[in-house]
C-alpha cells in the first residue's frame, strides 16, 4: 500500500529525472543493518554497505529524499563544520585525516555520479564572498590553509572589482572561488542514489515511519505496519529525527532555511551574473547561498525569519535580499519558494556516535551536508563493520544539550537563530 505522500512542491520535485516509487513496509523483514531515514546520510550508508556486501533495509517516513537533500542549495562544499573546534579539542592528532574527511564527500559523490550514471547537473566551481573585513582576513587564512594541503591550482583569492565581473554585482568586499567544490540538483542525486541501492539488492520503503526501536543483539526496528530485525541500526534523520530522545533530544536546534527559484534567466542575464557558473554563498552564520540551476534559473537561498515558525511568505522575505543584490533582475518572476529544515549544532561539531553497542547515528552537519553526509556515510559503513575510529574523532567531542530545547521548540530555535545573527553583525 502506498501513501499519498510527495515531496515538497520546490524546483527540484518539478524537475525530477527519476520518481522511484518503494512500497511502505509491512511485516517482519530481517537484514544486516536498518537504516532509519532516506536522505544523503541514510541513502549513502545504505550504498556504501551494499556495495560492501550487506544486506541493509532503509525505511522512510516520507519518501526518498523528502527531508533537507531533497530540498536544499545544492552546493557541493568541502571543509568540516566545527573544524576549529575539532582542532581545539584534538590539537594536531587527526588534522590530517579531518582535512580528507572534509572532502571525502566530492570524490564519493563524483565516482556515483558516474558509476551510476545519475543525471543531477553536477558542475564545478564556488566561491566564499565576505560582506565584511574581517571576513577578507578569514578569506587569506582560509586560502593559506588550503595551499599548503596541495589546493593552490584550485582556489583562488578575488578582489572586489574582479568580483563585480564573476558575479554582476558591488555588494561584496572579496572573494574566495574553489574549484574543487561545486553544485548539483540535490533531489536527483538523491533519486538515482536509490535507484543505484535498489539496484545493489538494499529494501527501501517509503511511508514507513519509524515508532520505536527494541535494542538487544538484533535490534527491532518497528513501523505502524512492520518491523525489522537487524545486526545494525544507523539513525539518519538529521533535522527530522526524534527517535531516541533519552540521548538525542536537544544536541541540535532545527533551523528553517529557504529557497526561492527565479524564471529562467536569459543567457546574457545569466552571464552578466554569473559567467562561471559559481556556486555563491557569503560568509555570515546566518547566510545567503545562490547559484543557477541547470536551466538558468537564479535559486537565492538563506533564512527568513528569527521566530523559528514557518513563513507564511517565503518570497515576501526572500526577493527583496535578492534584489538588493540583483536590482538587474527585479522583473524576473519567482516561480517556486520552499524551505526545509538545518540541524545546527552548538558547537558546530557534527554529531556521530552510537547508543549501546549496535544503534549509530550521524546528525547536524549545520547546513553543510551534501558532501559531508556522504563522507559520514562512509564512515558509518566502516563503523558496522567493526572499524570506529573515524566515528570516535567526532564521538569524543564533548556536547552541550541546548536547555529545554524539547519543551520551547520554535522559541528556543528563535534563539538561536538571534544569536548567530547578533554574531554577524558584531
Ligand atoms: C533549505 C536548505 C538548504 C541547504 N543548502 C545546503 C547546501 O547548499 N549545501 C550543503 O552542503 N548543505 C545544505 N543544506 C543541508 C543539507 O541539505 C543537509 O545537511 C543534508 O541534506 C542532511 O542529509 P540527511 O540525510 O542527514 O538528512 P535529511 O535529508 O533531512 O533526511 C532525513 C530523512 O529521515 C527521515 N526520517 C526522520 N525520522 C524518521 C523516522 N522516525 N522514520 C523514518 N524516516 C525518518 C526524514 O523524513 C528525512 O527524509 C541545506 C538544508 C536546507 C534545509
Amino acid at each position: 500500500m502506498r501513501l499519498a505522500d510527495t515531496h515538497p512542491t520546490s524546483y527540484y520535485a518539478a524537475t525530477r529525472t527519476e520518481t522511484p516509487a518503494f512500497p511502505t513496509l509491512q511485516g517482519e523483514v530481517r537484514s544486516d543493518v536498518c537504516v532509519v531515514g532516506a536522505g544523503f546520510t541514510g541513502l549513502s550508508t545504505a550504498l556504501t554497505l551494499a556495495e560492501r556486501g550487506y544486506s541493509v533495509t532503509v525505511l522512510e517516513q516520507h519518501r526518498v529524499g523528502w527531508g533537507a537533500s531533497g530540498r536544499n542549495g545544492g552546493q557541493m562544499l568541502g571543509g568540516l563544520p566545527g573544524e576549529a573546534n575539532l582542532q581545539r579539542h584534538w590539537g594536531t592528532a587527526h588534522a590530517d585525516a579531518l582535512f580528507e574527511l572534509g572532502y571525502r564527500g566530492h570524490a564519493i559523490i563524483a565516482q556515483r555520479v558516474q558509476q551510476y550514471a545519475i543525471d543531477c547537473d553536477l558542475k564545478y566551481g564556488a566561491i566564499d564572498v565576505a560582506l565584511r573585513p574581517r571576513h577578507l582576513a578569514h578569506q587569506q587564512q582560509t586560502h593559506a590553509a588550503l595551499c599548503a594541503r596541495g589546493m593552490e591550482d584550485q582556489v583562488r583569492l578575488v578582489k572586489a572589482d574582479e568580483l563585480q565581473h564573476l558575479l554582476g554585482t558591488d555588494k561584496y568586499l572579496g572573494g574566495l572561488v574553489n574549484t574543487r567544490n561545486g553544485h548539483l540538483h540535490p533531489l536527483n542525486l538523491c533519486l538515482g542514489e536509490a535507484r543505484a541501492a535498489a539496484a545493489l539488492g538494499v529494501s527501501l520503503f517509503e511511508g514507513s515511519g519509524v515508532t520505536a526501536i527494541e535494542h538487544g543483539t538484533q535490534a527491532v526496528v518497528k513501523t505502524a505496519q512492520g518491523s525489522v530485525r537487524a545486526d545494525f541500526v544507523v539513525l539518519a534523520g538529521n533535522a527530522y529525527q526524534q527517535l531516541e530522545p533519552a540521548v538525542l533530544s536537544g544536541l541540535i536546534f532545527p533551523a528553517g532555511s529557504y529557497i526561492v527559484a527565479t524564471e529562467p534567466l536569459s543567457a546574457a542575464e545569466a552571464a552578466q551574473i554569473n559567467p562561471l557558473d559559481l556556486a555563491v554563498c557569503d560568509m555570515n552564520e546566518v547566510l545567503d547561498y545562490f547559484r543557477l540551476s541547470a536551466d538558468r534559473r537564479l535559486l537565492f537561498g538563506g533564512r527568513c525569519n528569527y521566530s523559528g515558525r514557518e513563513p507564511r511568505d517565503i518570497g515576501g522575505t526572500m526577493v527583496p535580499r535578492l534584489r538588493r543584490i540583483y536590482p538587474q533582475l527585479a522583473h524576473k518572476r519567482v516561480e517556486y519558494a520552499w524551505g526545509g529544515k538545518i540541524a545546527i549544532v552548538l558547537n558546530r561539531v557534527p554529531l556521530l556516535g552510537r547508543i549501546g553497542p549496535n544503534v549509530f547515528y550521524a546528525l547536524g552537519y549545520s547546513g553543510h551536508g551534501v558532501s559531508l553526509s556522504h563522507a559520514v556515510g562512509e564512515v558509518l559503513a566502516d563503523a558496522v563493520a567493526g572499524t570506529c575510529e573515524r566515528m570516535d574523532v567526532f564521538a569524543r567531542v564533548p556536547h552541550r544539550k541546548i536547555p529545554f530545547g524539547q519543551t520551547f521548540g520554535s522559541q528556543m530555535v528563535a534563539l538561536g537563530m538571534l544569536y548567530f545573527r547578533l554574531r554577524d553583525l558584531l
